[in-house]
């Protein structure tokens, strides 16, 4: 029998309603196609075409061409609109309403904020400028800030030292993103000890593009979080290396898993392959999240929607990696309750044999 017609838009409105934590999720990734094509005019910058709906189907079609390369070149462009204070606070300001219409309960954001000096701007004005933004939604949420792994080990001190500047004032992390490959966590042990020494909280890209042995090593750097480590299925794989599974479990390592975006870069081959399901039925902790909204052309409800319907994953799994996120969030604990309350509290009342199933995870204090 052919599954009834209502079937899609019942899981298209549990996507919608589930209440989502959404961790990984980079800013100058987030931007909406109208306000990109509206900075690019403002400033006088060079848009590759002419019109939204053009500059839409241009990020859709660097989307799906399966290259990296094609996926960054967004990047330059968004960088180069946002580069002004009143950019920064609305790109902030929008990305957090926007989540928060997609069901987002909780929210972290990340940039880099040394990408904008070479646009004169001071990093810590670009930090300023983007927490300013988030506050004005009314969406609980925090910054993480990153260095680009690719740059001087000294270029990650700076940008350590301006995440410790504006710490417990809304900066809630520190990452290390940009290629994996040649580029590992311990070039960045310097940055990376001054920020676990001061209690930043760390998460890292790892075993994206790069080896699971890459997520342990991560963990071993202090992070606490992991950025991708998709590539943990090939240790699941490999009797030889199923310790590294035991490791990242022992370690209580969380994964922020982006599934759509390791599509289209070229880390999975499809949804329905995609290493969440398998990871997530080895008992690691971890969630899904957008990566980047504008260069995938998604939403994080649109996520939970593509998931439930590609893959093996139910609701009930997608409820459990809700309050996983939650416990793993570095927002303060008071917001982490509240979030954790707030997903119990729908899928109690969406279906009392959602809660219980997946173990317990308590909220740790801060
Ligand atoms: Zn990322």
């Amino acid at each position: 029998m052919s599954a009834p017609e209502t079937r899609p838009s019942a899981i298209a409105e549990d996507g919608l309603q589930l209440p989502k934590v959404l961790l990984h999720e980079h800013l100058d990734g987030d931007l909406r196609v109208a306000t990109l094509f509206e900075l690019l005019q403002q400033q006088g910058l060079a848009c590759p075409v002419d019109s939204v709906q053009a500059l839409g189907a241009w990020f859709r079609d660097r989307a799906h061409a399966g290259s990296l390369t094609e996926y960054l070149k967004g990047f330059a462009l968004t960088v180069a609109a946002m580069a002004s204070p009143a950019a920064l606070q609305r790109v902030a300001f929008e990305a957090a309403e926007d989540a928060r219409a997609q069901g987002c309960v909780l929210a972290e954001f990340r940039i880099a904020p040394l990408l904008f000096e070479p646009h004169g701007l001071a990093p810590d004005t670009v930090v300023g400028a983007l927490l300013d933004g988030l506050a004005q939604s009314g969406l609980p949420s925090g910054l993480i800030v990153c260095a680009m792994r690719q740059l001087p080990p000294e270029q990650t001190l700076r940008a350590a030292q301006l995440a410790l500047r504006w710490q417990g004032r809304g900066v809630v992390g520190f990452d290390l993103a940009g290629p994996e490959r040649g580029f590992p966590p311990a070039l960045h042990a310097a940055a990376l000890s001054l920020v676990r020494a001061a209690g930043l909280p760390i998460t890292l890209h790892a075993g994206e593009a790069d080896s699971a042995e890459r997520v342990v090593e991560a963990g071993r750097q202090g992070a606490r979080r992991i950025g991708h480590g998709v590539h943990l299925v090939d240790a699941l794989r490999d009797p030889e290396r199923r310790h590294l599974i035991d490791e990242v479990r022992a370690m209580g390592l969380h994964l922020e898993v982006c599934p759509t975006s390791n599509v289209h870069t070229g880390a999975s081959a499809s949804l329905a392959t995609h290493p969440i399901t398998p990871l997530w039925r080895a008992g690691l902790s971890l969630s899904f999240h957008t990566d980047n909204t504008l260069m995938s052309s998604i939403t994080l409800a649109g996520e939970a929607h593509d998931l439930l319907q590609q893959t093996p994953l139910t609701l009930e799994d997608l409820v459990q990696m809700q309050l996983q996120a939650a416990a793993a969030s570095f927002l303060p604990a008071g917001q982490r309750q509240a979030a954790a309350q707030a997903i119990s509290a729908w899928a109690a009342a969406r279906s009392a044999s959602v809660i219980g199933s997946h173990g317990d995870h308590p909220v740790p204090p801060d």
